[in-house]
């Protein structure tokens, strides 16, 4: 795969420069490299947030570089659930609300079992006496639970984090990779990160990325 991006002045950013590689389920990924060596790129284009310029992606056999937005919506609805750094999260909507979202295109779920569903995560992720709260009554820790729970909900097969302890301390952040994990068995699990320590702890792989190239996968 290739990603070339143009500034405004016309110069040109190899963001990902000729990639290979695959992955499978129940691997724990880790991306590791420096600030602007192409980490959010390569999951945005793995989560279907960005297109490359060239190249194939296999998924489960079928070539989805070419798909439109539509059919892309549908794979991310059933198979990929993104965790972001900045938890995204609706402020004015609940706890509760919040993960529901998550379930709003999910077909075949009646009110009884989506409430279940939601409960039964949110009891997961330790926030079940949370769930009328908004985000902004939440401690940054609490906020990422919420992100956690919303893009697990679906019961996806691949989970995409960018960064998603890079605002939080040390401690929450080590119990966040934890949640994570444990909610991930079975799935595929790719995870930017700088934290070296999250990548050498908590990782099955560690990829690193450098100026668009990987220099190394462990
Ligand atoms: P990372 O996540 O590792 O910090 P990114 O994937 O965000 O790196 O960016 C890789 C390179 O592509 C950087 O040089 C960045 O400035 C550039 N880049 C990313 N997105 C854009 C964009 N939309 N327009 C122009 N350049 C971009
Ligand atoms: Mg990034």
């Amino acid at each position: 795969v290739e990603k070339v991006y143009e500034t405004k002045e016309g110069r040109r950013i190899v963001a990902l420069n000729k990639v290979t590689t695959s992955f499978k389920r129940g691997e724990f990924v880790a991306i590791v490299g420096k600030s602007g060596s192409g980490k959010s790129t390569l999951i945005n284009i793995l989560g279907g947030l960005d297109i490359p310029d060239a190249g194939d992606y296999f998924l489960e056999g079928n070539n989805i570089i070419k798909i439109n937005e539509g059919q892309w919506d549908a794979i991310r609805n059933e198979k990929i659930g993104f965790i972001f750094q900045e938890y995204h999260l609706i402020e004015y909507l609940s706890v509760y609300k919040n993960v529901e979202i998550a379930l709003k295109y999910q077909k075949g779920l009646n009110k009884k079992a989506r409430e279940a569903k939601i409960r039964q995560i949110l009891d997961e992720v330790g926030l079940i006496d949370h769930i009328h709260k908004t985000p902004g009554q939440l401690s940054g820790g609490q906020r990422q639970r919420v992100a956690i729970a919303r893009a697990l909900v679906k019961d996806p097969a691949i989970i995409l984090a960018d960064e998603p302890t890079g605002a939080l301390d040390y401690k929450t952040s080590e119990s966040v990779i934890e949640l994570i994990k444990g909610l991930s068995k079975e799935r595929l699990v790719i995870v930017v990160t700088h934290d070296r320590g999250i990548a050498n702890n908590h990782a099955t792989r560690i990829i690193e990325l450098t100026e668009g190239q990987f220099t190394s996968d462990l």
